[in-house]
């Protein structure tokens, strides 16, 4: 008989929490037992109603006040704890009633649930980068203190984690994280000024929500993983290598001391990455797609242009800088990528935001929480600040 294990999914009904949702009951029937027992949403109500009937949890946490009351309103005499509000979702967190917490919301927000599920000795299936990015310190002191575990589900980390599985670290040279290249990877300087909201979030591999996906038509998404891997892995940034290779069907290396390189290959599907930080260590059965060598045919790479994709080295420089250098650059970003898709400002000025986010708001050294969220702050405040002169 298997262990029963108990799952809670921070962000639930959205890319990665839907694909969380279907890997559970996929998992089920290949004779495992998982089973969920607190979905979080920010205001989706409504699927998160059709997901409460489906997977039947224990409770809910619907973070948007008015939207919670909406969500009573759909309830007839069922059995579910309802909470509301980040105090209800704190409260949730720190009861620790699961085993495994999937932290997929989107963003900053996903950082101080995370913090409290850590607390409660709880293993984090991490999908929200940000949190380490802001926070990576804070998040793997918390993770010592409390022996409790973050396994990474990002694609790329995964593999990472797949590669150093039977290694020591003294024989790791360095992490190469492949990255698609989005949908610009072609597209001159000049074109990069012109790209459309609806070119942005037209991935050629990889459906996703909305702040991932231009994430990763700026190569931000990256930049942001190199930070992600530096607190997984704990090498140092001048050993995190990024390689463009638009298959994506590597999704990602690593190379040791005697010159061989371990790679993870799959078809481009995020259901794999999160099965395996479910069952990490271990292996289970899946029915996701297979590669097929005969269609694939050939694998390219190619370096980076950092020229044209500006905010791979704003991220690598704020890492090198550390603090809250890397809460600005993810804060700056957030707010950018909030106006780009509000049609508010240009594709290619949300790295000159995050750029003069950067140079303007001085750094704090080993920060406490409080200062990674005033930090938080002035770097959103500016950029919206600074759009308003613009316009
Ligand atoms: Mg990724």
């Amino acid at each position: 008989m298997r262990t029963r294990r108990g799952i809670a999914i921070l962000g639930s009904t959205g890319s990665i929490g839907k694909s969380s949702l279907d890997v559970i009951s996929s998992m089920n029937e290949h004779g495992e037992d998982y089973y969920v027992t607190y979905l979080v949403t920010n205001k989706n109500v409504d699927l998160l109603y059709q997901q409460v009937k489906k997977y039947n949890p224990i409770g809910v946490v619907i973070i948007n006040e008015e939207r919670a009351k909406q969500f009573q309103s759909y309830l007839n005499g069922e059995k579910l704890n309802v909470y509301s509000g980040e105090a209800g979702l704190a409260e949730v967190m720190s009861r620790g009633e699961f085993d495994v917490l999937i932290s997929s919301l989107v963003g900053f927000a996903g950082l101080r649930p995370t913090l409290e599920a850590l607390r409660a000795g709880k293993t984090v299936a991490l999908a929200n980068k940000e949190t380490l990015v802001v926070a990576g310190e804070i998040v793997n002191e918390t993770a010592r203190e409390y022996r409790a575990n973050v396994v990474p589900v990002d694609s790329e980390h995964s593999a990472i984690l797949q590669c150093f599985t039977g290694e020591d670290k003294e024989s790791i040279a360095k992490l190469i994280l492949t990255a698609s290249g989005g949908p610009f990877l072609n597209r001159s300087k000049e074109d990069l000024e012109k790209v459309t909201v609806e070119e942005a979030l037209n991935h050629p591999n990889w459906r996703m929500g909305n702040k991932i996906t231009i994430d990763s038509a700026t190569l931000m998404n990256k930049g942001l993983e190199v930070i992600e891997a530096h607190y997984l892995f704990d090498l140092p940034p001048e050993r995190i290598e990024i390689v463009v290779h638009p298959q994506s069907i590597i999704h990602s290396m690593v190379e040791f001391v005697d010159g061989s390189i371990k790679a993870q290959l799959g078809m481009p599907d995020m259901k794999i990455p999160i099965q395996y930080a479910l069952t990490y260590p271990e292996r289970i059965r899946s029915k996701y797609q297979r590669i097929d060598f005969g269609k694939v045919s050939q694998l390219t790479f190619m370096r980076p242009d950092v020229e044209r994709f500006p905010l791979i080295s704003l991220a690598y420089e704020a890492l090198s800088q550390g603090g809250t250098a890397t809460a600005v650059l993810n804060a700056a970003n957030e707010a950018s990528v909030d106006l780009f898709l509000r049609r508010k400002i240009r594709f290619t000025q949300i790295a000159d935001f995050v750029r003069q986010a950067l140079e303007s708001i001085p750094t704090k050294r080993l920060p406490d929480i409080d200062e990674i969220f005033e930090a938080d702050r002035q770097a959103r405040q500016f950029v919206y600040a600074e759009t308003e002169h613009s316009n």
